[in-house]
Order: C-alpha cells, then structure tokens, then sequence
C-alpha cells in the first residue's frame, strides 16, 4: 500500500498540493489527465485483481498415516476454520482425521497419495472462498439458519453453499 502512496504522493507534488496538502487543479482536463496518469502507474494488481494461490499441501506418509504438515499455514491463507477445511478432506477422502494439539498438522488416517489430496482442496476453496460472482477469495463463510452462505466482502454476493 505506501508504494501505492508514493506514487500518489509523487503525482500531487507541489506546486499541485497548496499548504494545507489540497491538491490545487487549473482546469477540469487536467484532473482528467491526473486520473488517467495515476491509474497507469498503479500497480495492475489492483485494477485486474489477482489470481489466487493457496499453499500446495505439503503432504508426508508416516506408517500408516498420512500428514499435511503446512496444513495452519493453508487454513491461514484460505482464512477458513482448521475444523472445517479437515471436515471436508476428511468426507471426500473417506477416512478419519485429527489435528494435531501443538502444530495443527492434519493427519488423516491410512497412505494417501499426494496427487488425491490437492484437487480436494482446490474443491474447497473453489466452494469455500473464492466468490463465484467476482472470483475474489475476499469472503466469509456465515451459518444461517440451517444454510451455508458465502458472502462476498468484494461484491457483497451472498451464494448459498452445500454443508460440510
Ligand atoms: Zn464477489
């Protein structure tokens, strides 16, 4: 945000601000031609918005188990509740699961290949936090009533999920 600052500031440098930091305009075009300049020089990630990239689950085999040991670090990104996104795993793996007390590893029970565990995750943040209106992943997931909501804090859409 302050290189988004710094350019601004830069754009509205004297003799544009007067003392009491007002930007000072002669004329309508040249606002207009300030707008046009500034938005240039934005960062493009504000005005195309950014595609979103979870961690991949770092996934290892311990005997009979299966660990996903950077399983706080995805639950942090996607902002969703640890429970929650295991639940999920859990059901559409078909097998039993714990979180770990210190480290909030996720450990699901049986050998489980990597390459099964990745695209469940991307099923859930495809339901679960992007927004299927403006596809940010900028929401929050509301219990109401009985129903799943996923309200988008971007757009404001409200999109009625399937429970976990
Ligand atoms: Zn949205």
């Amino acid at each position: 945000m302050s290189k988004i600052l710094n350019i601004l500031r830069n754009l509205f440098r004297p003799p544009l601000l007067d003392a009491k930091g007002i930007v000072q305009m002669s004329s309508k075009e040249e606002y207009l031609k300030m707008l046009a300049h500034a938005r240039e020089k934005l960062p493009k990630i504000l005005i195309t918005g950014e595609r979103f990239h979870p961690p991949d689950p770092e996934v290892v085999i311990e005997g009979g188990q299966t660990h996903i040991v950077n399983f706080r670090e995805i639950g942090e990104t996607l902002r969703r509740d640890l429970k929650l996104i295991a639940t999920f795993l859990s059901k559409k793996l078909g097998t039993p699961y714990m979180i770990t007390e210190k480290e909030k590893k996720l450990v699901l029970t049986g050998r489980i290949r990597p390459e099964l565990i990745k695209p469940r995750l991307e099923s859930f943040v495809n339901t679960y936090v992007i927004c299927p209106v403006c596809h940010r992943p900028d929401t929050t997931l509301i219990k109401y009533k009985r129903s799943l909501i996923l309200k988008c804090n971007a757009c404001g859409a409200e999109t009625p999920v399937p429970k976990i």
